[in-house]
């Protein structure tokens, strides 16, 4: 995929991600400095997001794809889940054939620069655009000269296309969706199907910096190796499909603050998922600066700043 093969795929030494990294000799050497030793770099906080309902109140396909072949979306939704319920299918490997099995039936042709052009109709929640450069400049206000940086990543189950085509794609380090084949059958077929539970390999691919989709994920990476600690990691999700992803961040010594768009059945699915221990906290989807998301968030990244700096003093005794 475009995303991965952009911004992925750096080969790291061994030495690299173990936070390990020795100063060039001849750099030092240069300037008649005594060459440092060594340098820890755990310094990677990383924030990662669903994407339906987190950063835009409704499903992707909702926005342009499903009014452009004339349905209904809770009719789709019902009918996709239907089919996979009586089937055995999986949802989203469902969801992606009814898509262009229905555009077919209709004669409405939606290739993949159709599907990227649809991304410009999406609609995010209040702030979204400005919160990538408004978070990364506080861990920057906030670590002045520490070397310490923000990434953020998207991992959803909607489609690499649509995401492609939105105006905050550039800000993710690396997106993870779902993706379509569009040559290889009479219709599209799914390339790539990140259900509920896989989200959380890709969890594990940001935690081991193996981003690269080609690579093997299933190696033994000891803890002292991965370059982002899941300490490091905050998930942002509004609900029971992010579960998996919560947990899996949670019970690894991560973060995880859930959404909601400001109605009773959203506010209430957050509070149930902060008493089954699933986020630290919840939110309003607000994102502007100084709402209490953003406050919260901010919460969050202070402590993660001071653990990185425990854990980078630590680091240096040991050395
Ligand atoms: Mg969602």
């Amino acid at each position: 995929m475009a995303v991965q093969a952009k911004k992925s795929g750096k080969a790291r030494t061994k030495a690299e991600a173990s936070g390990r990294v020795v100063a060039k000799k001849t750099a030092a050497k240069a300037v008649g400095k005594p060459i440092p030793a060594k340098r820890f770099t755990k310094k990677t906080i990383a924030l990662i997001y669903d994407f339906d309902g987190t950063l835009c109140p409704r499903p992707m396909q909702e926005y342009a794809f499903l009014p452009k072949i004339g349905e209904n979306p809770e009719a789709f939704w019902a009918e996709s889940n239907a089919i996979a319920r009586e089937q055995g299918a999986d949802p989203l490997i469902t969801y992606m054939h009814l898509l262009y099995k229905k555009a077919a039936a209709k004669n409405v042709r939606i290739d993949r620069s159709d599907l990227v052009a649809q991304g410009a109709a999406v609609e995010f929640y209040p702030g979204v655009a400005e919160w990538f450069d408004a978070t990364a400049d506080y861990v920057r206000k906030m670590t002045e000269g520490q070397g310490v940086t923000l990434r953020h990543y998207l991992i959803s189950s909607g489609l690499t296309e649509i995401v492609e085509g939105t105006p905050i794609y550039r800000k993710f380090h690396n997106v993870f969706a779902s993706e379509y084949w569009f040559d290889a059958y009479d219709l599209p077929f799914p390339k790539r199907v990140i259900t509920d539970t896989g989200k959380t390999q890709y969890l594990f691919r940001i935690n081991k910096g193996i981003e690269n989709l080609g690579e093997s994920i299933n190696h033994h990476m000891p803890e002292s190796e991965r370059p982002i600690p899941f300490s490091n990691m905050i998930y942002f999700g509004d609900g029971d499909t992010d579960v998996p992803s919560m947990a899996v961040v949670r019970k690894n010594g991560g973060r995880a603050i859930a959404v909601h768009g400001g109605d009773a059945a959203g506010r209430g699915r957050c509070r149930d998922l902060v008493r089954a221990g699933r986020c630290d906290f919840f939110a309003d989807a607000d994102y502007r600066l100084g709402s209490s998301l953003y406050k919260r968030t901010c919460l969050l990244i202070d402590r993660m700043i001071a653990d990185i700096r425990i854990a980078e003093e630590m680091w240096g005794l040991e050395e």
